[in-house]
């Protein structure tokens, strides 16, 4: 089955392809030949992998789906949540979150927190969403290359490793996109 999945994040495509197997063929947003940004512009991750699926299957005509993703701290009622990607303003930088990130939680001694995905698949012109979750841990410092995002601050619960020092195969296991991509294959095959 052929299905394109909105995002220019080309590790988030590595993941997914990852999780999906052989028997799901991955178009990326170039493969269907949209080179744009694609909107994001609500406040709750539904919204915006809804927005960026809609628009996708609007002007391109194919079955899609996006996700949209937020780390949520306890400790920061909830922030950055469906913020995460702009945590320390524009332009976006995975470096600069981190740093935000480590000082806004210097003095909590609660470090939980969760990171949460919300996967939106338009297939036959029908709207579906899933949803995965991972709880977790925010370190003090970073830890290990892999990943992205914020994976070398988040240590999921059980674990004594990072997301950024575990395979994509062990985080894919785990992880809050990994678990909505199971529950789209579910409902795909
Ligand atoms: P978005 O889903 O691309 O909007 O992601 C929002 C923010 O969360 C960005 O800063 C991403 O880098 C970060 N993010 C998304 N998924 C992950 C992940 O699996 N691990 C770590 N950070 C992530």
């Amino acid at each position: 089955m052929k299905i394109c999945f909105a995002t220019n994040n080309s590790k988030k495509i590595e993941e997914v392809k990852a999780a999906l197997g052989s028997n799901f063929t991955i178009l990326s947003l170039a493969e269907i030949g949209c080179n744009e940004e694609l909107p994001e512009t609500g406040n709750t991750l539904d919204h915006n992998a809804f927005q960026k699926a809609r628009y996708v299957y609007e002007k391109y005509g194919v079955d899609c789906f996006a996700d949209d993703t937020g780390l949520e701290v306890e400790a920061l009622s909830g922030a950055p949540g469906v913020y995460s990607g702009r945590y320390a303003g524009e332009p976006r930088s995975d470096e600069r979150n981190i740093q935000k990130l480590i000082k806004e939680m210097n003095d909590q001694s609660n470090r939980k927190a969760r990171f949460r995905t919300v996967i939106a698949l338009i297939h036959g012109g029908k709207e579906h969403a899933f949803e995965g979750i991972a709880e977790g841990e925010i370190l003090s410092e970073k830890s290990g290359s892999g990943g992205f995002g914020y994976d070398p601050l988040f240590r999921p619960i059980g674990y004594d490793k990072t997301f950024a020092e575990l395979s994509i195969t062990e985080k894919n296991q785990i992880s809050h996109r990994g678990k909505a991509v199971q529950a789209l294959a579910r409902f795909l095959k």
